[in-house]
């Protein structure tokens, strides 16, 4: 272990985690990334001494900063910090120090210094009608700035349902004509789908492109296959009752604590790509249908249209 190490494991210590648990987490975060158990050591070094830091900027549209709050606070707690020290953040409204003109300069000059080698991480739709009249910061639409800024970026990563498919911003009627990141400006983009996503997925993104120096495989509309390749249903522990007809028919009865099918009520699991059943929620601890509430299919574009009254059988 050379001197950037061990000052890693002291640090970590002092925050109260132990190796064996940083170890825990490489383990689990390699197998969510469909990764072999020899890349253990290797993701661990991306944490432990990483070789460069990539320079990332952030973009808030219209959401609500739920996935930022996931990303940063809701898993492990002190797995925000490493994300935060192998990334070089340069611009973050949620975070950042900065307010008004002195945080758009430094977005300007972030986005000039940093011009085809940044990482653009999106949080949140972009407005398209009335030349994106409905969505504006400090003076610019939404539809500007993600222009801009995207056009001069190494990739775009949207987090989170409402920047990779318009999320509820983009349900019937909607007036401001929002779309996901992808569908308003006509570019590929990564989609960490789910509302809020798993923060888990976009760690592993992350990962991925520092390991392997890309990013990973994506299904069709985007979304990395290492967490989006099966349905919710294809990994749900009640399958079985779904397989023998037992269903719960009532929220709360009898039949829904003992783990029966949620199908009746509502269940689109059997729709939805996600590996919320595998990876779960809040380090591990529990999953909506775990606790008793169908998949509403929040993964899936045009959920909120598609998949309402979430409550009914389809
Ligand atoms: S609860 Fe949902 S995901 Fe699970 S088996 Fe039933 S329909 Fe499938
Ligand atoms: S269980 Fe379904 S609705 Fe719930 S977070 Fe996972 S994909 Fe979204």
């Amino acid at each position: 272990m050379d001197k950037e190490e061990r000052a890693f494991y002291e640090k970590l210590e002092g925050k109260g985690v132990s190796r064996r648990d940083f170890m825990k987490f490489c383990t689990f975060l390699t197998a969510t990334m469909g990764l072999s158990s020899s890349f253990i050591p290797k993701v661990a070094e991306v944490f432990a001494a990483p070789a460069q830091r990539t320079p990332v900027i952030w973009l808030h549209f219209g959401e609500c900063t739920g996935c930022t709050e996931a990303a940063i606070r809701a898993m492990y707690p002190w797995i925000d910090q490493l994300v935060l020290e192998v990334l070089d953040v340069e611009y973050q409204e949620t975070i950042m120090a900065a307010a008004g003109h002195q945080a758009e300069e430094q977005l300007h000059n972030a986005v000039e210094k940093y011009k085809g080698k940044f990482i653009c991480v999106v949080e949140g739709a972009i407005a398209t009608k009335f030349n994106g009249g409905y969505g504006k910061v400090a003076g610019k639409t939404f539809l500007q700035t993600a222009k801009e800024v995207c056009s001069k970026a190494a990739g775009v990563i949207c987090i989170g349902q409402c920047s990779s498919y318009g999320n509820i911003q983009a349900a019937k009627p909607n007036p401001g004509g929002y779309k996901g990141v992808g569908a308003a400006l006509g570019i590929k983009t990564v989609n960490i789908a789910g509302c809020p996503p798993n923060p888990i997925n976009f760690v592993g993104t992350i990962v991925n492109y520092l390991l392997l120096g890309k990013l990973p495989a994506l299904d069709d509309i985007g979304r990395p296959l290492f967490a989006y390749g099966q349905t919710i249903h294809d990994n749900c522990p009640r399958r079985g009752h779904f397989e023998s007809g037992e269903f719960v028919e009532v929220f709360g009865s009898k039949e829904a604590a003992e783990g029966y099918c949620l199908f009746k009520v509502g269940c689109r699991g059997p729709e939805t790509y996600n590996n919320c059943s595998i990876v779960k929620f809040n380090g591990g601890t529990s999953w909506p249908v775990q606790a008793g509430h169908p998949c509403i299919g929040c993964s899936q574009p045009d959920f909120w249209d598609k998949f309402t009254p979430f409550y009914q059988e389809l």
